[in-house]
């Protein structure tokens, strides 16, 4: 039985509902609800006191139907294998909405970065990836940032990786500093995609995007950037809330000067720019668009019935639960699900891992034009199930998944012959 808890099983209740609508076989059905590896790691590390600490870390390839498993690695404390299946499921779906060759991975390590130094870290990175080298390369599983990891954890994971085959292998993970095989616009991609997509969702629903009012959970890389271009196209960023506090401002932050306030300050809290909110006041914000990018569970049956907001994109990974979920559907609220709205992350690491393959690098241009036809192409995908099944857009885009990944597992053998459904569906 799989090693399961509440953040798989709520990833499992959005799966039942898609595979159900879409009468999935229940062969296909068991084999897409078992994560294919689960990989457990002791990583011991000896602190700048001189004590030895033993970390534990994770790295699970959910599938790999449809090219290597693709997905990040987060450290924080909260880290489990429940979160981190729950995770490379959902990057299994994501790459299959976003339309690129990839499998879902996940990697996480229970520690707390905020109270290392920057050897412990680069010490803990590189034990890890000597502890699951066998199971990543180019074609296996492609690491990538996540909550708390950037291009210079990347850059430690290429290097371990290249001293042990022998040779330098930029393509084994993206989100790599430029100098050394990164990709232009890869950094900002999944902000850039989120701003992509909530135009879109604006469009679909005759908001105007110019004006229009913006929340964000979250000041990381997903929701700075996210805001950040959003207030290039004209919305109005209103107000964000971080791990610590929150800002908000009824006509408008500065979003240059709350990036720059964050950038020696570690927070948003305190920015003069406006007034003190705590995440609780940032839920009830009489907004047009609401931008969780932070961690799970983020929107529950607790403060879901307080939500005003007309559209959520979804930054983060999992940050609504199903309960809430449905209860917004119910209300009319137009929720763009993370395996869509996020994937602009790992649609730009697609284009890194492309250009590291090929050794010829694109523009920065070439990448945002590429990954604005992606987001738009998976955005219509979505929106147009949704409007065929009659269904809210988490559940059409796990169809769009679950119907792709379920295909290529039927051609590829898993079934009693070629049947009827694969035949119909490959032509449609
Ligand atoms: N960590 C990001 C995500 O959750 C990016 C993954 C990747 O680029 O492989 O989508």
């Amino acid at each position: 039985m799989n090693e399961t808890g509440p953040i798989f099983g709520a990833m499992l209740r959005e799966f039942d509902r898609a595979a159900r609508i879409l009468k999935l076989d229940p062969g296909i059905w068991r084999i897409l609800t078992y994560p294919k590896r689960q990989i457990v790691v002791s990583c011991p590390v000896l602190m700048d006191n001189g004590e030895i600490e033993v970390f534990r870390g994770y790295r699970v390839q959910y599938n790999i139907t449809l090219g290597p498993a693709k997905g990040g690695i987060r450290y924080h404390p909260d880290v489990s294998l429940d979160e981190v299946t729950a995770l490379a499921a959902w990057m299994t779906w994501k790459c299959a909405v976003a339309h690129v060759p990839f499998g879902g991975g996940k990697g996480g390590i229970v520690c707390d970065p905020t109270r290392m130094s920057a050897r412990e870290i680069e010490a803990l990175t590189r034990r890890y990836v000597a502890e699951i080298i066998d199971a990543i390369g180019p074609e296996k599983d492609v690491p990538a940032p996540d909550v708390n990891t950037n291009d210079q954890v990347m850059a430690w994971v290429m290097d371990t990786y290249s001293m042990h085959v022998g040779h330098t292998e930029t393509a084994v993970v993206t989100g790599k500093p430029i100098e050394m095989g990164g990709s232009l616009g890869r950094r900002e991609a999944t902000g850039r995609g989120v701003m992509i997509v909530t135009r879109e969702a604006a469009k679909h629903l005759g908001v105007n995007i110019k004006g229009a009012t913006v929340a964000v959970q979250g000041f990381g890389n997903v929701g700075s950037v996210s805001a950040e271009l959003l207030a290039a196209i004209g919305a109005k960023i209103v107000a964000v809330t971080d791990w610590k506090g929150g800002v908000i401002n009824q006509a408008g932050l500065d979003v240059a000067k709350l990036l720059e306030y964050a950038a020696t300050h570690k927070t948003v809290e305190g920015f003069p720019g406006g007034e003190p909110l705590d995440n609780e006041g940032l839920w009830g914000l009489d907004v047009d668009v609401l931008i969780p990018a932070a961690l799970e569970n983020q929107i529950t049956m607790e403060n879901a019935p307080k939500i005003r907001a007309k559209i959520i994109v979804e930054g983060a990974n999992g940050p609504t639960t199903p309960d809430a979920n449905n209860h917004l559907h119910d209300r009319g609220v137009f929720v763009v699900p993370d395996i869509l709205a996020n994937s602009g992350g790992v649609t730009a690491s697609y284009f890194e891992w492309v250009q590291d393959r090929y050794g010829y690098f694109w523009t920065e241009r070439e990448v945002n034009e590429r990954l604005e036809a992606k987001m738009r192409e998976a955005f219509r995908a979505v929106s147009a199930t949704a409007s065929k099944f009659a269904v809210d857009m988490r559940t059409a885009a796990y169809i769009v998944a679950i119907h792709r990944v379920a295909t290529v597992t039927k051609i590829r053998g898993m079934c009693r012959g070629r049947s009827s459904w694969v035949m119909r569906s490959a032509r449609s």
